[in-house]
């Protein structure tokens, strides 16, 4: 779909837009990467920057290899190892989104999985979003095998949530990936309001507690060792 740099730059700024303006991602935080179609490159963006701010002429971004050698200017986003981890070992990932969703962060505190409670989440993902607990401002190196086995465990897997911190969604582009992280909150956000809505009145509608037809098994994440805040 996107097959040099300038069209992932294209794709990467549009990602980042859309994800500035529906507030799943405000500030300096959170972070984009997509893949340069046939070579061993990613596109991820510079460390500090706002996604507001991202431009289609490289400007916020920076290119590095999925190893880790930097051949641009400037300092990646310290989540760079997630971005090449997946990327380097999902070859069906074009493109990673990493941000602070809030309503996915508010939920993901005391839940273990986002539920599917839309026909839309039952239709789409079909597998449910497990909440992983890692206790970490950025995700440690040593998670990331455990992350990697989960979504080639569920290839159906659209994405993980860090419990507190926020989601990471994979897709074949970094748009299609933005959508996905996109539908997480929404998804989040309607299992937060009906919890509020229908959990202390009627024990029945607990969101939180019940299996919403998701037929296949769970994907499950070991519990963390405790790294940390
Ligand atoms: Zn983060």
């Amino acid at each position: 779909m996107f097959e040099n740099k300038t069209e992932v730059l294209k794709a990467l700024t549009l990602a980042a837009r859309r994800a500035y303006a529906r507030g799943i991602q405000t500030g300096s935080g959170g972070n984009l990467s997509a893949r340069i179609p046939g070579k061993n490159l990613m596109v991820v963006k510079c460390s500090g920057g706002s996604l507001a701010d991202c431009r289609e002429d490289g400007d916020g971004w920076i290119t590095m290899d999925l190893d880790g050698t930097v051949s641009d200017t400037g300092v990646p986003t310290r989540e760079w190892q997630l971005h090449a981890a997946l990327l380097k070992g999902l070859p069906q990932a074009g493109g990673i989104v990493h941000c602070h969703a809030p309503w996915t962060i508010s939920w993901s505190e005391k839940n273990d999985k986002i539920p599917l409670v839309t026909w839309h989440s039952k239709l789409k993902w079909g597998c449910e979003i497990p909440v992983l607990d890692i206790r970490a401002a950025v995700v440690p190196k040593e998670e990331l095998p455990g992350i990697l086995a989960l979504f080639r465990q569920e290839p159906r897997l659209p994405a993980v949530v860090l419990r507190g911190h926020g989601l990471v969604a994979i897709g074949r582009n970094v748009v299609e990936a933005e959508h996905t992280a996109e539908m997480i909150e929404e998804t989040a956000q309607i299992c937060v309001l009906q919890g509020l809505l229908y959990q202390k009145r009627d024990k029945k509608h607990s969101y939180a507690s019940e299996n919403h037809g998701c037929t296949d098994k769970s994907v499950s994440y070991p519990k963390s060792k405790g790294t940390g805040r």
